[in-house]
């Protein structure tokens, strides 16, 4: 059956869906987007998906040609269109069709795409047995040259730190800031828990914002699971050593949702298994997408 696609105003047959080779998003990456997910039929903070959607377009000039409470209802729609209850769905807006060079002023209409669709980021086992990450030789982009809080259509410095991950057999790769500070992992933000041995309840230890990284949804729903079970948690800096040295470590994003690593950089993180704060806070946010 053929994917049904939200294009600006009207929901299309996916080969009807299609953009000008003149848009500035195709040829320069001159737009924004966000990755949702909905769980039983209702989507995961979509408020909160579309508030960062319209900040992502404000911080680049890009105004967004429907409102926010039209592209909720084209969100729902292109699900529902799609017959997803339990679906992806990726929510695009470019900069539209314009003349060369580099000059925004110079497009007209932006468009506002919305796909629906399944996804499954990565095979069951991982989640059970952890992922075994790299930290990449590219650094996360300073947030002088171009913010890592914009979630744009410019993602290369994401994707050459992913090849460098998968070139050293790995689904994902940390990336650490131009300061050498922990920042994120190329599609997923990054979590520890320290001081859990002996017993102890152990501290939840995040990068914060300035570190430079995208505010990941998932992240702020696990900040505030940890805190409603009595987890202390906090954003702070940290450096690779904190990595190697922590009891646990996991990633969070919308498509991976709560994914433990068991090793970084050859190093065994705490015991080499999923520890027990993930494993409570991958049960505590299953129930959250469901309730
Ligand atoms: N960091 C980056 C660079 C991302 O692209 C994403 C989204 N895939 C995340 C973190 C996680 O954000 P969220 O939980 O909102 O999906």
């Amino acid at each position: 059956m053929p994917r049904i696609v939200f294009m600006n105003d009207r929901l299309v047959p996916e080969d009807e869906a299609r953009v000008s080779v003149f848009d500035h998003g195709l040829l320069y990456g001159d737009g924004v987007f966000e990755g949702l997910r909905s769980y039983s039929g209702r989507v995961f903070r979509l408020d909160a998906h579309l508030d960062r959607l319209w900040d992502s377009a404000r911080a680049i000039c890009l105004e967004i040609p429907l409102t926010k409470e039209a592209v909720a209802k084209a969100v729902v729609d292109t699900l529902a269109a799609n017959k997803l209850t339990d679906g992806y769905v990726r929510l695009v807006v470019t900069r539209g069709a314009g003349s060369l060079g580099l000059d925004p002023n110079r497009t007209k209409h932006p468009q506002v795409i919305v796909i629906a669709d399944t996804i499954s980021l990565y095979p069951r086992e991982y989640y059970e047995q952890g992922l075994r990450i790299v930290t990449a030789a590219t650094q996360r982009t300073q947030s002088a040259a171009l913010s890592p809080r914009i979630k744009s259509l410019n993602y290369l410095n994401n994707i050459m730190a992913k090849l460098e991950g998968l070139q050293a057999g790995c689904v994902e790769a940390l990336m650490l800031n131009h300061k050498g500070e922990v920042a994120e992992c190329t599609g997923d933000n990054i979590f520890v828990v320290r001081d859990a041995a002996g017993g102890r309840s152990g501290r939840l230890l995040t990068p914060p914002p300035d570190a430079g990284i995208l505010e990941g949804i998932t992240r702020n729903a696990v900040m505030e699971l940890a805190r409603a079970a009595g987890i202390d948690c906090r954003e702070t800096t940290l450096v690779r050593h904190d990595l190697y040295t922590a009891d646990e470590c996991f990633l969070t994003g919308t498509a991976a949702e709560v994914i433990p690593v068991v090793e970084i950089d050859g190093r065994r993180i705490g015991a080499g298994v999923p520890g027990p704060v993930t494993a409570k806070l991958i049960d505590a946010f299953q129930k959250l997408v469901r309730s």
